[in-house]
């Protein structure tokens, strides 16, 4: 199946010189969607986890399926002020600017194997925090699983020799 050509390019989204890869135009593809949930699944499918870790609000919408089809925990890594627990709290660089995420203290336990999943990797700046993260938890990032990568800004370099999987190319 032709993903990329599900894939919609955005030019100056969110910035100008950005070309922003939008994804909802894959997803409203009903065996799009599930072809590529199923061959990310299928990548990793020699890899050991426990949980699958995806930050708002796309990497919902890719590790909540991987982590049903799997049937392993997901756990949500959500943007300030959204978890109603206690939460700890991390700032992270993004392809343009900064941010900052929240996880629940009790939700990644020490020596759990996490598997992240994400629409996109693009500087690395997300994954490379949310691995450090899990790591002061106490356990560990066992793989990662993105549908894009923007292979031109060497994100890859940033995620410290994870296994790391992507669908579509650019
Ligand atoms: P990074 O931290 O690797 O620079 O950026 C990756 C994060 O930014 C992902 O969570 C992803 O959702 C978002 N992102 C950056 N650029 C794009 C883009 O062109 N398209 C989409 N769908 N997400 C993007």
């Amino acid at each position: 199946m032709d993903l990329k050509g599900k894939i919609r390019e955005i030019q100056d989204f969110p910035k100008e010189g950005i070309s922003f890869k939008d994804v909802t135009t894959l997803l409203a593809d009903g065996e799009a969607y599930a072809y590529a949930i199923d061959k990310m699944l299928a990548s990793v499918e020699d890899v050991e986890f426990d949980v699958v870790l995806g930050p708002e609000a796309r990497g919902f919408l890719i590790g909540a399926p991987i982590a049903y089809a799997a049937r392993k925990a997901f756990v949500p890594v959500r943007k300030p002020g959204k978890l109603p627990y206690e939460t700890y709290r991390f700032e992270y660089e993004l392809e343009y600017g900064t941010d900052v995420l929240e996880i629940h203290k009790d939700a990644i336990k020490p020596g759990a194997r996490v598997l992240i999943a994400d629409d996109l990797l693009a500087t690395g700046g997300t994954v490379e925090s949310i691995i450090r993260m899990v790591e002061e938890f106490g356990a560990e990032v066992v793989g990662c699983v993105f549908l894009i990568e923007l292979s031109f800004l060497n994100g890859r370099e940033k995620l410290g020799g994870c296994r790391a999987e992507s669908l579509v190319y650019y």
